[in-house]
C-alpha cells in the first residue's frame, strides 16, 4: 500500500540541490483555482518548499497536438480561459507570468528528433495557472508550455521527459498538469471513488514507486482497466512526462492522493533529491 508522505515530512525532504524536483500535480475541477480546497492549500505549501527556479517548463493536459510537440516562445503568454459554464470569477483570473523566449526555443532545439516546433498563439491554460497562481503567486518567474502529443503514443511521452531531463540541472522546474485518473463521464459528484478509479491509482503508484515506468506506458499491458481511468489519454500524458525525466538519484513522494467527483485522481508526487 502507498501512503501519502505529509507536505511536512516533503519539506523537510526537499534538500536544497543544484537539480530541480520535478513534480505532477493532479489539477481536477477548475473549481480549485478559485476556491480553498485540501488541494489548494497544499499547491501553496508545495510552492513555498520548492526551491526557486529560474524558469517554469509546465507540460499541461489541455494543449493537445497531434503528431508534433509544440513549444510556447511567447513572451507574454496569454491567460487561457479554457472551460464553459463556469462561474465569472474564474474567467476574471489572469496569470500574468512572463514566458521565456530564448529557453523555449532551446527546447524546441532538444525535442528536434521528436517532431517538435515553435508556437506563439497557446499561452497558458487552466492546467498550467490553476495551479501557479497557488505555488507562485506573484507571477514573477518565466513560465512556458509544451504540449501533449496525442498521436504518438504513451511511450513517446515517457521519451519527451527524457530528453527535457537535463533542463533540471539548469535550474528549469518541470512541472506536469493533469490527473491520475480522468474519466468525466464516470463522476459520482459527492459520491464514493469507482472501483476501477482506486484500482488505476493503486497500480499507478505502485509502479511509479517501483519506476516501472515501461509498464505505464504499455497500452495493451494496461488494457481495458486505461480505457476506463482514461477515456481519452490527455490527463495522463504529463504524468509520463514527469516520470520520464526522473532517474535512479531521485526519491518520490506523493501528496494529495484522494480520488475526487468518484473518477479523478488527484494524486500529485514530487521526484527530488
Ligand atoms: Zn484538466
Amino acid at each position: 500500500m502507498m501512503t501519502e508522505t505529509s507536505l511536512a515530512a516533503l519539506r523537510d525532504r526537499l534538500a536544497p540541490s543544484e537539480r530541480m524536483p520535478l513534480v505532477f500535480l493532479g489539477h481536477g475541477s477548475p473549481m480549485n483555482a478559485i476556491e480553498d480546497t485540501a488541494y489548494s492549500r497544499a499547491w501553496t505549501e508545495l510552492g513555498r518548499a520548492l526551491p526557486r527556479p529560474a524558469a517554469i517548463l509546465v507540460v499541461s493536459a489541455h494543449w493537445m497536438t497531434r503528431g508534433t510537440t509544440l513549444v510556447d516562445v511567447s513572451a507574454m503568454p496569454k491567460t487561457i480561459h479554457d472551460f464553459y459554464g463556469f462561474p465569472e470569477a474564474l474567467y476574471a483570473q489572469q496569470y500574468p507570468a512572463k514566458g521565456d523566449p530564448a529557453l523555449a526555443r532551446q527546447v524546441v532545439s532538444l525535442l528536434a528528433s521528436h517532431h517538435a516546433a515553435e508556437d506563439d498563439t497557446w499561452g497558458l491554460d487552466h492546467g498550467a495557472w490553476s495551479v501557479l497562481k497557488f505555488l507562485y503567486p506573484e507571477a514573477d518567474l518565466p513560465v512556458f508550455q509544451v504540449s501533449v502529443d496525442m498521436g504518438r503514443g504513451l511511450a513517446h511521452q515517457l521519451e519527451i521527459g527524457r530528453l527535457l531531463s537535463e533542463l533540471r540541472d539548469r535550474g528549469v522546474l518541470i512541472l506536469g498538469s493533469g490527473n491520475v485518473v480522468h474519466n468525466l463521464r464516470a463522476m459520482r459528484p459527492g459520491g464514493r471513488p469507482q472501483d476501477f478509479a482506486l484500482e488505476f491509482d493503486q497500480l499507478f503508484a505502485e509502479r511509479l514507486e517501483a519506476r516501472d515506468f515501461a509498464s505505464l506506458a504499455d497500452r495493451e499491458g494496461l488494457g481495458s482497466l486505461l480505457q476506463m481511468a482514461h477515456p481519452s489519454v490527455d490527463h495522463y500524458l504529463p504524468a509520463l512526462t514527469v516520470a520520464g525525466a526522473s532517474d535512479g538519484r531521485d526519491t518520490l513522494s506523493f501528496m494529495t492522493d484522494a480520488i475526487d467527483l468518484g473518477s479523478v485522481s488527484m494524486r500529485s508526487f514530487v521526484f527530488h533529491a
